[in-house]
């Protein structure tokens, strides 16, 4: 079945939000007025009906969305989102952020996101393997290798990308590994995929560490989100010798002032699977038991305003609001959710001086090696892990630096300005390569 697709626009706060972020970069750049037009609107938005049928007989309806917000530097690409709380709202303003990273980190694509309103922690293997492959016939007609390339995102993973993939392939009678990234290795997907995330945050850290002659054993961090992203940066700041001192998850978190034995608490979380090889449903804080020493526990809450030096969002949006933002003792927060400060936290965090290091290019470290994943299956190779981690590496380096020292020269007040910035001078130079806006400026003689 056809799905609706339309370029409705619904405002509300979490897509404002991303808005007001473009508005503040755009002061800080020379850019013509009709790109901000085009990017306030995303160029397609898809909504679905998904009907599944359940273990027990049922037939039980789910939305999805899939929003492409510009394709002007290449295809979509976004991650799939599965949350009770998925609205069209939040898969647009995702869906901007994600123009933004790929334009900020250099990598050839668009922005798009999509998301199903769903508890997949209720769902049994089969009913969630049936809803993901119904989803995909959904979007056959707006996904692609060429149009829009999904990726995992909150409660999606790898074997999900895999039933996608196989779905989008016999749909379209061909194998298509390129549709989708984040796929099993068995099924196309890159090496070091997994852990990108939080090693392109980690290599983030290791700048600041690098520029601000940080002592890796005197620098406290906390972790909020204990999932993919978060364990990945946690265990290779441990790896170093940096300790982390709590750690959390949607049940609350755990903290030693000592440092957290990392290793053991990811064995003990992942060990215990609530849906088998899907999710993990225990909480870190069973984990407690198993580690070395006695573990306090504390809220979610109480571990975004802990006195330490490195606090890592790493679960889910808005959680510094202008309500708790002030409470935030760290020096340095690292956005490896997407959106985890709102832009009036924003303002009370700059203004304390605290440097927030934008989700746009902290978390970018997955759609760099998702892009190198779909590189590798459209070419027919495979790369090795050392490969990946160096490219990783070097692209992260790259943009860290542009953004840092943008931000630096005061060119921009705050690094999440100064990387909106420098996506949008590179959206910017593309519209107005393929656009006729200066043009028809010339011919009015409105322009010099
Ligand atoms: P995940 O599902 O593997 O883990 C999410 C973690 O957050 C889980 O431990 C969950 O229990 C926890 N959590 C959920 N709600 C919470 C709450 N209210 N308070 C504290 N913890 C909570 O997801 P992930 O892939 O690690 O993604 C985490 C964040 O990173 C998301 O914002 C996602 O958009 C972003 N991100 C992920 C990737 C990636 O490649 N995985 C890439 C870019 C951005």
């Amino acid at each position: 079945m056809t799905p609706r697709t339309s370029n409705a626009s619904n405002k509300s706060s979490l897509f404002s939000d991303a808005l007001t972020r473009l508005e503040h970069a755009s002061a800080c750049v020379s850019v013509h007025p009709e790109i901000l037009a085009r990017l306030r609107q995303p160029v397609a938005i898809t909504e679905v009906s998904i009907p599944v049928r359940m273990d027990d007989g049922a037939l039980r309806i789910f939305t999805g969305y899939r929003v492409r917000h510009d394709d002007t530097l290449g295809p979509g690409k976004g991650g799939i989102r599965y949350h009770p709380d998925v609205s069209l709202d939040e898969v647009k303003a995702l869906a901007l952020w994600m123009t933004f990273k790929c334009a900020a980190v250099g990598v050839p694509f668009g922005g798009a996101k999509g998301g199903v309103t769903v508890d997949p922690k209720s769902l049994s293997p089969l009913e969630l393997e049936r809803l993901s492959r119904g989803f995909v016939q959904r979007l056959a007609d707006v996904i692609g290798p060429e149009t829009d390339v999904p990726a995992p995102d909150v409660y999606t993973n790898a074997r999900i990308m895999g039933w996608m993939m196989d779905e989008y392939s016999r749909i379209t009678r061909h194998r298509t590994p390129a549709v989708i990234t984040g796929k099993p290795l068995s099924l196309g997907g890159s090496l070091g995929r997994d852990e990108a995330t939080g090693r392109g945050a980690y290599y983030c850290i290791k700048q600041l560490e690098r520029r601000r002659g940080w002592e890796p054993a005197t620098i406290r961090v906390a972790v909020q989100g204990f999932g993919n992203a978060g364990q990945h940066v946690a265990r290779l700041l441990h790896s170093d010798g940096y300790k982390v001192v709590a750690v959390s998850d949607s049940r609350g978190g755990i903290t030693f002032a000592d440092g957290l034995d990392i290793p053991a608490l990811i064995e003990a979380k992942n060990e215990r699977h609530g849906l088998d090889d899907v999710y993990c449903a225990c909480s870190v804080c069973e984990c407690g038991g198993c580690m070395k020493h006695r573990t306090t526990p504390i809220s979610n809450a109480d571990l975004l305003q802990m006195d330490v030096d490195v606090l890592i969002p790493a679960a889910i949006e808005n959680q510094i609001t202008d309500a708790n933002a002030g409470s935030v003792r760290a020096k340095v927060v690292v956005e490896v959710a997407n959106g985890p400060v709102t832009s009036q936290a924003d303002e009370i965090l700059l203004g304390n001086d605290v440097l927030v290091v934008p989700d746009i290019l902290a978390n970018a470290g997955g759609v760099v090696v998702s892009y190198f994943e779909w590189a590798q299956n459209r070419a027919g190779y495979s790369w090795s892990l050392d490969e990946v981690r160096e490219r990783l590496l070097a692209t992260m380096e790259t943009a860290f630096a542009s953004i840092y020292e943008r931000w630096e020269s005061g060119a921009a007040p705050d690094m999440r300005t100064a990387a909106y910035a420098h996506a949008l001078e590179r959206l910017g130079q593309a519209f107005e390569d393929q656009g006729t806006a200066r043009f028809f400026s010339a011919q009015g003689g409105s322009e010099s």
